[in-house]
């Protein structure tokens, strides 16, 4: 009897296993492109934080004093390798202005005390300029709304701050003036990306000081701090003006994950056609980078968050991207400091705590380090980028949950590096 039940015991042993390996070949099977693509993402090594400011540039004056002060508030903070706080600026070229030939650009005379903001932050290393738009919206797209909406010719009149334009309208890559919005066409946009990439490049390509004059320890990330980098105003872009930047040498795209590229019916980002994660390549083989965590102080947000978002990031091997506004920075001439100025001192005092290895870089430099595989930067050994992988497959909805329950994760997390375990 006892071998007839060891035989019996030994069948239903052989078929729990069967059905098991079964299950989990279904479920690698069913998940493979999602898992692939993750084990492609390229691994930090580093904690990494960056700043990015959105809507800087031809505007109102006071920006000049409000850059200044964020300049000083940076330059405090230096990471393990002394590198100084940077924080990326996206910069708007020019604002409209009817009797100026339709609009007034960083490049006259009348904006020189921003441009010189700015440059000089550049300088110190503290500022990244980015390229947001020649406009924050599409000229002619502007035009047609304000033949209809008072709301619209009345912000023409004194057109200053493109953050107070209706949402849709503050698109630049897609027609919102009726919706759903409409394509520009293609020669509009090749000519439109060529004008501005241009403007951008004349003011800001080559003004950076070598970074080996900004921090004693350049040589361990040999950087190419003139690498061009867009941020899509409100992230609606379509594949047509991701290949007008690249033929134009822009390297690196900013997005949030995915690309959206129109307004929909009730004005809001919409038609996706792809999603992205950090190093996938674009049209004309643009680098994207992922910012989807935020640190704006005016709504509310905290350090706290950011520095969760941060740990995060660093966990999954991904550099933590904050979104910002000049919105938060903007004060009235010669007022106070804002608030946000005093929660961004928080926030990276606090970053160096808790993160002793934490480095400062810009996208422009991740975008180079993912191209040339930098192994300054990117993780080259298989079992610590083996842990990584490990830790992002979990986060995948679905499959994380499943593949805890029938006990593959547990078992892979066997061969992970204990040291890196979070
Ligand atoms: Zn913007």
């Amino acid at each position: 009897m006892a071998h007839i039940n060891c035989a019996h015991d030994m069948t239903l042993l052989f078929t729990i296993l069967f059905a098991w390996l079964a299950l989990v070949a279904g479920l690698l099977i069913a998940f493979r492109d999602r898992l692939l693509t993750l084990w492609h993402e390229p691994a930090f090594k580093a904690p990494i934080l960056i700043i990015e400011s959105d809507d800087w540039g031809a505007g109102p004056l006071t920006q000049a004093e409000a850059l200044s002060k964020l300049a000083v508030c940076l330059n405090r903070y230096h990471d393990v390798t002394g590198r100084p706080a940077c924080m990326t600026l996206a910069i708007i070229l020019a604002i409209p202005r009817p009797e100026m030939a339709g609009k007034v650009t960083l490049a006259d005379a009348e904006q020189l005390p921003v441009l010189n903001s700015i440059r000089a932050g550049q300088a110190k290393g503290v500022f990244a300029p980015q390229l947001h738009g020649m406009m924050h919206f599409w000229p002619d797209a502007l035009r047609e709304a304000a033949s209809v909406q008072t709301e619209v010719r009345t912000w023409l009149k004194k057109s200053e701050l493109t953050e107070q334009l209706p949402s849709h309208l503050q698109s630049r890559w897609t027609n919102a003036a009726n919706l759903p919005s409409k394509p520009h066409s293609l020669e509009d946009v090749q000519a439109a990306v060529a004008e501005e990439v241009g403007l951008f490049k004349s003011l800001f390509v080559g003004v950076g000081a070598p970074l080996s004059k900004i921090y004693a320890d350049a040589a361990r990330s040999p950087l190419a701090p003139t690498d061009l980098v867009v941020v899509p105003p409100t992230f609606v872009w379509d594949s047509r003006v991701e290949t007008a930047w690249a033929n134009q040498g822009v390297e690196v795209v900013i997005t949030p994950g995915c690309r959206l590229t129109c307004r929909d019916a009730d004005g809001k980002p919409g038609c996706q056609d792809k999603t992205m994660l950090n190093g996938n390549r674009g049209s004309g083989d643009v680098i994207y980078l992922v910012r989807d965590d935020y640190f704006e102080p005016v709504f509310g947000h905290r350090p706290e968050q950011a520095l969760s978002a941060l740990a995060r990031k660093t966990i999954l091997g991904r550099p933590c991207l904050l979104e910002t506004h000049r919105s938060n920075f903007l004060t009235e001439a010669g007022g106070e400091p804002t608030a946000a100025l005093a929660a961004l001192d928080d926030l990276y005092t606090r970053a160096l705590r808790d993160f002793p290895n934490l480095r400062f870089a810009t996208p422009a430099e991740l975008g180079n380090a993912i191209r040339t595989g930098d192994a300054n930067w990117i993780e080259q050994d298989p079992r610590c980028r083996f842990t990584i992988w490990l830790r992002r497959i979990a986060t995948l909805p679905r499959f994380g949950k499943v593949a805890r329950l029938t006990g593959l994760l547990p078992l892979l997390n066997l061969f992970a590096r204990s040291d890196l375990r979070p």
